[in-house]
């Protein structure tokens, strides 16, 4: 279902401690923001818009670098007018549903954004909320205090959905001198009917340092690793040097293709590709097109990790293997990964290249072709 996304990252996180504000603070590798954003648009955003703190424009930037389908728009001095700034940013129908989310709570997925869609179908405000299981207490320390009941008591988290032009209307008419403490309590106010969806302990928000320690944690659990597997054969023709995973080899033979038909490179663009579920390098590169005649592979390669990254993809590592009798390719392989490492910009230790004879048997040992195969990890939004 088609809907737009403001994500609020305006505030200084006064209670998260020393250091830059919470959504530029990087956890378990991005930064805090990226997070959000990542997970939004991959849980099919047709429109997001990220409300900073003037000023902030270049650390938003370099958060986001990389992602496609965000805009910036600066907030205001409280959290419900940084999100009318945001509503006011958007350029999609006002019957479309909206989600409004805290870029302090990093862990949103793909089926919190369904859930919520779902529950707004017969509702104007639709909120994921957790019962309170904690006995609740009024008092303060070194005083005497009461017990309250929780009965019918739920912990509201976000993103909460609404109908754009509905939480638009509702917050115009929320009173000038209070500060609402959630968008469903503005529709409330308005008359509004909010539904409670299911809310989940990954939707946390950062707010103390200590959260920090325990959203570090947690990250695994808001992340899918995803495994993709790449094969490529060319044939052996007349020819004076072979490309192989991005590195020149003098050699008494070429392969055939109609690129550079570097099948490690091939291989590896493939894997890249499976794991994103993007088809594969016959389908962005057709070999039908002459602008890709003996074109260099790893224009190939870095087109499929950008690709993969635009998803919220981190490459987790690359492994591949050549399958030759010729050339040897050990002498070769330290050059192979440091030129897929540099390709694909990753630390040479997520990078392994190996290689293998048939023992004469089959089209690489009859010294026909060669063949790659390659395997390639990729974390994604869950
Ligand atoms: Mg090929």
């Amino acid at each position: 279902m088609t809907f737009a996304a403001v994500i609020v990252a305006g505030g200084a996180g006064a209670r998260a401690g020393q250091g830059p504000a919470k959504q530029w603070r990087v956890l378990a590798g991005k930064p805090v923001l990226r997070w959000s954003v990542e997970a939004l648009l991959a849980a099919g955003a047709a429109e997001l818009v990220v409300v900073i703190p003037a000023g902030e424009t270049d650390q938003a930037a370099a958060a986001l670098r990389g992602l496609e389908g965000w805009t910036l728009t600066p907030g205001g001095a409280t959290r419900a007018r940084s999100v009318q700034a945001g509503l006011a940013a958007l350029a999609s129908p006002g019957e479309n549903p909206v989600l409004v989310h805290d870029a302090a709570r990093p862990f949103v997925g793909r089926r919190h954004v369904a859930a919520l869609l779902t529950a707004l179908a017969d509702a104007d405000g639709a909120v994921p909320a957790l019962p309170v299981s904690d006995t609740l207490k009024r008092g303060a320390p070194d005083e005497g205090v009461s017990t309250v009941s929780r009965d019918g008591l739920w912990r509201a988290q976000t993103p909460q959905a609404f109908r754009l032009d509905g939480l638009r209307r509702a917050y115009a008419q929320w009173p000038a001198d209070s500060e609402p403490t959630d968008d469903a309590g503005v529709v409330e106010r308005a008359g509004g009917r909010v539904v409670l969806a299911a809310g989940d302990p990954l939707l946390m928000k950062l707010t103390y340092p200590e959260d920090f320690a325990m959203a570090e944690a947690l990250a695994g659990a808001a992340r899918l690793t995803r495994v993709g597997q790449g094969f490529d054969a060319h044939r052996w023709g007349p020819g004076e040097a072979v490309w192989l995973c991005g590195v020149r080899i003098d050699h008494d033979q070429t392969l055939i293709g109609h690129s550079d038909a570097d099948a490690g490179l091939h291989a590896v663009t493939d894997a890249l590709l499976g794991a994103v579920g993007e088809g594969d390098i016959g389908d962005h590169f057709p070999p039908t097109d002459p602008r890709w005649k003996g074109a260099a592979s790893d224009q190939f390669l870095r087109h499929a990790a950008d690709l993969a990254r635009a998803r919220g993809g981190v490459i987790v590592n690359v492994d591949v293997t050549l399958i030759c009798e010729r050339p040897k390719i050990k002498p070769h392989r330290q050059a192979m990964r440091a030129r897929l490492a540099e390709i694909l910009d990753l630390p040479l230790d997520r990078v392994s290249v190996k290689a293998t004879t048939t023992e004469g048997m089959g089209f690489p040992g009859r010294g026909e072709g060669l063949a790659a195969q390659a395997v390639v990890a990729v974390q994604t939004p869950a």
